[in-house]
């Protein structure tokens, strides 16, 4: 059997391919230029797979797409507290080109319209030799998984025209909230929009923010669970602009778009989106790219509020071994987060007190959330208090040295019963 998705992303297509509206984003030159029939979709999921569909081999520059990117970034090298000292967090409900700051403290309201991604730019810190923008696109390379290049036909012209954005720069310089040459910072950030990516890059970096900043492939943690927080709760509320209510409403993932046609979505913990279609609206989100995720929102109920029952689901098996049958083993699956830790509390709390040996087997959960393993372990020094003997098998590695905190990982190699034969 073949699997229908990806005829299930072609029809989508097909289904927006003859909207024509929107125009090309020229108040940059070179864009004005590109084909405005381009159309590509990619879909990854949380295990890694992409799917895609369309003109997925076709490079266009990240434009915004950029900007939650340099925010991680910057937010990695500087930390939160000082990245949230000259960038805020609210909505503006504004163009994203706006020349405005918030009121009581002056500095830009987030870092998803101009003003907060040029600063954010600027608290990418500044290394000699390694321009910011470089120090992006290498971060990003990274990222995807491929070497990325610069557009530089599209930096040249972005930089003959870019009037508002250098007013911008300028406005910042003013209130202090840039310490630098504000050329310099605006060109840098133009040099950072100019990062050229397909929509199957795309979809593997939102893969990695779909998995909690670990790539699905090699495991790898690529970003800290807080950033990823962080960045997505951003793109949530800010990432479409003065189109931010309406996206939450009609599509209800986070997301952010770029003015080149580009428009990724992460869905935590199920999916990671880009689309590419470079005809925007007036807000400047692509027209294509809009219904697209609209479709696909609808048609795979990929609305963040819809919610996951995965709370059904931690206990796969219960029984007992050993000679004595004095072994109970608890088979985990799924994700462990507090719903569903709360659930295993209250499984084991029918295990009756005494002498027997417990295991916990981890291997088929494919997630451990830090308020998971707090309450497991809460859990097993609690039953050892009961008087049994508690052995958590995580073969899998799943649980971090954080989590861990000095105790000792179990790893079974081979059929767990044989395992606990030789324990005995
Ligand atoms: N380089 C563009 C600008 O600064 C990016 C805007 C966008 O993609 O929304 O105007």
């Amino acid at each position: 059997m073949k699997t229908p998705v990806p005829d299930y992303l072609n029809h989508v297509l097909s289904a927006c391919h003859d909207n024509k509206k929107g125009a090309l984003a020229d108040y940059i030159p070179e864009l004005a230029s590109v084909n405005p029939d381009k159309l590509g979709l990619a879909l990854s999921t949380v295990d890694g797979t992409i799917y895609s569909a369309g003109d997925d081999d076709v490079e266009f520059t990240m434009q915004s797409l950029s900007k939650p990117f340099a925010y991680a970034l910057a937010i990695k090298e500087l930390g939160l507290k000082q990245v949230l000292e000259k960038v805020g967090v609210e909505p503006s409900g504004e163009a994203f080109n706006q020349i405005s700051l918030e009121k009581e403290r002056n500095i830009p309201k987030n870092p998803m319209i101009n003003s907060g991604a040029i600063t954010t730019h600027s608290l990418i810190p500044a290394k000699k030799t390694v321009s910011r923008a470089e120090q992006l696109r290498r971060f990003l390379s990274g990222l995807a998984g491929r070497e990325l290049s610069f557009d530089e036909q599209v930096y040249n012209s972005e930089i003959k025209t870019a009037f508002r954005n250098m007013s911008i720069g300028y406005m910042l310089r003013t209130v202090g909230v840039l310490d630098e040459d504000p050329k310099e910072i605006v060109h840098g950030y133009i040099k950072q929009c100019a990062i050229k990516v397909t929509v199957k890059d795309l979809a593997v970096i939102t893969s990695i923010l779909a998995n909690g900043g670990v790539h699905p492939k090699t495991g790898k943690r690529m970003l800290d669970r807080a950033l990823v927080r962080q960045l997505l709760s951003v793109m949530l509320t800010c990432g479409m602009y003065d189109a931010a209510g309406d996206w939450l409403t009609t599509v209800g993932i986070p997301a952010k778009s770029g003015v080149a046609g580009g428009i990724i979505g992460v869905l935590p913990g199920q999916v990671g989106i880009a689309v590419f279609s470079p005809k925007i609206d007036e807000h400047g989100n692509s027209v294509r790219g809009v219904r697209i995720f609209e479709n696909l929102s609808h048609d795979m109920g990929l609305h963040l509020m819809e919610g996951t029952p995965s709370a059904q689901t931690i206990l796969q098996s219960r029984y007992t071994v050993g000679k004595k049958n004095n072994v109970v083993v608890y088979e985990l699956r799924g994700v462990l987060q507090f719903t569903e830790s709360e659930m295993l509390l209250r499984i084991l709390q029918d295990e009756p007190e005494g002498k027997s040996t417990i295991i916990l087997d981890l291997t088929n959960l494919t997630l451990m959330h830090d308020v998971g393993a707090r309450m497991l372990f809460e859990g097993v020094d609690r039953l050892k208090q009961d008087g049994h003997k508690v052995l958590v098998v995580d073969s899998e590695g799943l649980l971090d040295k954080d989590q861990l905190k000095g105790r000792k990982r179990v790893v079974v190699t081979e059929e767990l019963e044989k395992f606990l034969e030789k324990y005995e």
